[in-house]
Formats: C-alpha cells, structure tokens, sequence
C-alpha cells in the first residue's frame, strides 16, 4: 500500500464528464511498480463506445468553458496549481511508485508541472487579438483569437504529469476542453491530476482522463470530427502513425518525439563544467527523457580528461529502489527497455567501442541497469542514430568544430542539442549550425516553462510551453468589416 497522506488522491478509475467511470471489466489492466515487480493497482479501462462518451462531454463542457471569462479559467487554474503544490509529497510519491524514478526527481517533476499550470494560468488573461492597418480606408481589419475546441492528448510514462500539464494547461487557458490518454505504465499520476482539477472547480467535462488499449482509444481521438487538436508526446514511430490517422479530419497537430541529442565538448570548454552538464543530461530519469544527451562528441584535446572526469562521476551514481535515500538512479520502466540498452552496448562493441564502466544488468535484478560509459564509439554503430534511452554515455572524438556540428546534424532527430565552449564566436557559430529546436549552451538543463519546448526534422511539430504554448490551441479568426462609415 502507498504511504499517502491524502489517500484520495490515489484513483484506479477513467475521470470522464467529472465522474469516476468503472469502465468494462475486459478493458482493465494491472500497474507494476518498476522498481519490485510488484501490482500497484489495477486501472479501469474503456473502449471505443468509453472514449467516443469522453469526446461528446468534453464538447458539451466546451461550449460552456469557452463562454467564461479568461480571468475565471485563470482562476481555476491557479487553484489547480496550488493543489498541485499542496499535494507535491503525495504526487512524487505515486509516480515514484509507478515509473521508478529517484523521490527527488518525481518531486522535481510536479514542481515543474505545476509550473505549466501557473504559468498558463498566467497566459489566459493576455491572449490579444489584433487591429490591422487596412489596404483600403472603409474598411477595418480585425483579428480574434479563439479556442480551439475539443483536444485530445497521448502522453509516455517518462514524464507522468508534466507531459500532461504542457499540453492540458493550455488548452484549458484558451478555453478549449481536453481529454488525455496518459501511458498505461503510469496511469495513476494522470488520474491524481484529475481528482485536484475536480478539487479546483474545473466544470465536469472540460479535463477527462481516459486509460485503455491505446491503438482503438487512439483511433477514437485522431479520426472523431468533433476533436480539432490533437497532441502527441511519444516515439517517433508511434507519432507517425497517429499524424496519418488525423489527417482524415484535417486536424490541428502538435507532436513531441524522439530525440538523439548531441553534447557537444570543445576543447577551450570548462571541462569540469562540462562533466556536470552531461551527468545531468545523460543520467536524469535513468537516461530516459527525450533530451538526454544521447551521443557525446569531445574533441581530441580534451578527450583523455573529459573520459576521467565522467567516468568518476558516473561510478558515484548509487542505483536502487527511488525511495530509498540517496538513490540516483532507478529501474528502466520495463524489460523492452532493458533489451534495448544491451543491444546498443553489444552493437557498440562488437565494432571495437570499449566498456569503462557498466555495460551489463545490475545485480539488484529487474530492470536495474549498470550506469554506463563506453569509449571510442563510432558514427557506425547503432548508438549513433537511434536513441538508447537509457543509462549509457557513449564517447565520440572529433578534431574540428565543423566536423563536429555535421556529425551533431548527422541523424533525422532535432530535438535537444548541448554544447560547452568559452569562446563567443563559436558559439554564435555552432549554435546557427545547429539544427535543433533547442541547443544547451554550457548548460545541461533546458527546460522551463516559459521557454518553447519542442523539435525539428522528425522530432516533431509545434511548441510546448512559453508564450509561443498557447497558439497551439488558439484559432486566429480574422473580421473584415466594409464601408464602415456608411
Ligand atoms: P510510445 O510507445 O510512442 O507511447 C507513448 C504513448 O502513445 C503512450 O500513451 C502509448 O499508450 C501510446 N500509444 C502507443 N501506441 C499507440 C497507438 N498505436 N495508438 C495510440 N496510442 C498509442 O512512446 P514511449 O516509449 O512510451 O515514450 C518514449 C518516447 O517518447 C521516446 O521516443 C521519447 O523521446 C519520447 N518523448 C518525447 C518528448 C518530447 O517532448 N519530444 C517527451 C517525452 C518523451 P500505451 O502506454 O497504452 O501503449
């Protein structure tokens, strides 16, 4: 049984139209703790007829969300977002319990996706439409910014709350109604998060909570008419897929996918700046977020030093159960993981990379992993081009910084980019060459509510978070009126 101190915070049903919704009993399935192996619950599921009754109420519920003021969302959302805050402990701990990662780190996470609630909260009292000077004298050009509609949402379990705030906060701050389909592995943030917007006043209907088999929820909300946003967070495979089904109605799209992150190492770098950077990229989340430093580019000079230095910070790392104190690293979320990892690390090595450290399963069992760093790897392997997503820090070396930013451009992901350098003039130059939708400049940690979160090339379309969040979920109407003067 979970510790919680406000044990009503932990729901094991579907929330649709403001009601706790026992689903089909064929539809249910159970939650494992990632770190035991043991049940944490067991989730109510729906089917299609379940997700198509979501859909229906979140369009009553948006016709009425709509017609209330900003300044009465806003409301709503600062108090969603102080329950949020109220409730930190008890939320850190169920994702803790269901995704495995470090307490810290889950506490760290509902901060941050509080921080999207606030900050959009914000957001909802200043979305300005706009007055154009007109192309003739009789006429004004006005233009009025208007919600969406009915969205829809498909979160991972990398991420249980925070996925769910970027893109639900705004939505509900431009005055649109959303119904999420969090990752079975983590459903149980997802609902937590729907029993405080219940707390805050949020109207029935305007946040729902939806679990189930996700290929025929799926089909519901990319191909029903009545959804006119949908946004994905997930591979890039999966994202592909569900582009394809939304185009059928035309739908507005935001898609957040895979990554395959380059931090780059130049040789006038502080280098013990550097090795900071990287652990905090490489190894949060057990090295499974859509940003981690994927591939680790040094130049020659340093090369020998960097190795040093990361390899000792990575044999201080302590990997174990994410309740337990000083745990920094937890489970990989499941055996598939596992698997992908070692296939990385034999693929690597069978073409002549070298294992400093790691490399192998833990003994703790499961799916605990060995922190890993592996040397002397090359643009050939696997580990180059797809993402490991998990705890294995690969070395490539490179001589010149324009054979660093083509090997950096050299895959079809654009997500995350980092790099370290104290010289100013390249890091105009790198950071122009770059082509990612956000380059870590002497910083491994990049993201924040009011920056605009998102990628290029195949990591996706549109952008979460910031100023820039909030279009996503907004439709631009434009008014012409003629002969105004009669
Ligand atoms: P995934 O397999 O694509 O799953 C993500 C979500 O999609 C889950 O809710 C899953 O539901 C659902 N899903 C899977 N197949 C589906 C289908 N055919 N129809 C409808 N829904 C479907 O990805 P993942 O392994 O969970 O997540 C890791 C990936 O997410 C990585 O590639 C990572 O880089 C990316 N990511 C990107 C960002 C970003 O902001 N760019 C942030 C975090 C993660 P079930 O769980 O029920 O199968």
């Amino acid at each position: 049984m979970l510790q919680l101190k406000d044990a009503g915070l932990f729901r094991q049903r579907c929330y649709i139209d403001g009601k706790w919704t026992a689903g089909d009993a064929a539809d249910e399935f159970d939650v494992i703790n990632p770190s035991s192996g043991a049940k944490l619950g067991v989730m109510t599921g729906i089917g299609e007829t379940g997700a198509k009754q979501a859909v229906d109420a979140a369009e009553n519920a948006s016709n009425i969300w709509r017609h209330m003021t900003a300044r009465q969302r806003s409301r709503r959302l600062m108090r969603w977002h102080k329950l949020i805050m109220e409730n930190q402990d008890d939320l850190a701990v169920i994702m803790t319990a269901e995704q495995g990662k470090p307490l810290l780190e889950s506490k760290g996470e509902i901060a941050y996706s509080a921080s999207f609630v606030e900050w959009f909260a914000e957001e909802a009292v200043r979305i300005y439409g706009d007055v154009i000077p007109s192309h003739e004298r009789e006429s004004r050009l006005i233009v009025l910014k208007e919600p969406v509609g009915v969205c829809a949402a498909i979160t991972p379990w990398n991420f249980p709350s925070a996925m769910i705030t970027r893109k639900a906060a705004p939505a509900l701050a431009a005055g649109c109604s959303i119904i999420v389909k969090p990752a079975s592995q983590t459903p149980f943030s997802a609902t937590a998060l729907a029993e405080l917007s219940r707390r805050a006043g949020i109207p029935e209907g305007v946040f729902n909570v939806i679990c189930g088999d996700s290929e025929k929820i799926g089909n519901v909300l990319t191909r029903n008419e009545k959804v006119r946003k949908f946004s994905f967070t997930g591979s890039t495979e999966t994202g592909s897929k569900l582009m394809e089904q939304c185009a059928g109605s035309i739908k507005k799209i935001s898609l957040e996918l895979g990554g395959n992150a380059p931090f780059i190492v130049f040789d006038d770098a502080d280098i013990d700046a550097a090795v900071a950077g990287a652990m905090a990229s490489k190894y949060r989340n057990t090295g499974q977020t859509c940003v981690c430093a994927n591939r680790i580019l040094v130049q020659n000079g340093i090369y020998d030093e960097f190795s040093k230095k990361l390899l000792k910070a990575v044999q201080s790392l302590i990997v174990g159960d994410g309740f337990t104190e000083n745990v920094t690293q937890g489970p990989l979320i499941d055996m598939n993981a596992v698997k992908k990892v070692e296939s990385h690390i034999a693929d690597a090595q069978s073409k002549g990379a070298e294992i400093l450290t790691g490399g192998r399963r833990h003994s703790l069992g499961g799916t605990f992993f060995e922190p890993t760093v592996l040397a002397d790897t090359t643009s050939d392997m696997k580990i180059f081009s797809e993402e490991t997503f998990g705890p294995v820090a690969p070395l490539f070396k490179f001589d010149t910084e324009e054979e660093a930013v083509k090997m950096a451009n050299d895959t079809q992901y654009g997500l995350a980019s980092y790099f370290y350098s104290k010289d100013s003039a390249r890091i105009w130059r790198v950071s122009e060459g770059l082509e990612y939708g956000m380059v870590g400049i002497n910083t491994g940690i990049i993201s924040a509510a009011a920056a605009p979160f998102g990628g290029m090339k195949q990591s996706g379309i549109g952008r979460e978070g910031s100023k820039y969040g909030i279009d996503e979920y907004l439709e631009i109407k434009y008014l012409c009126m003629g002969n105004v003067y009669g």
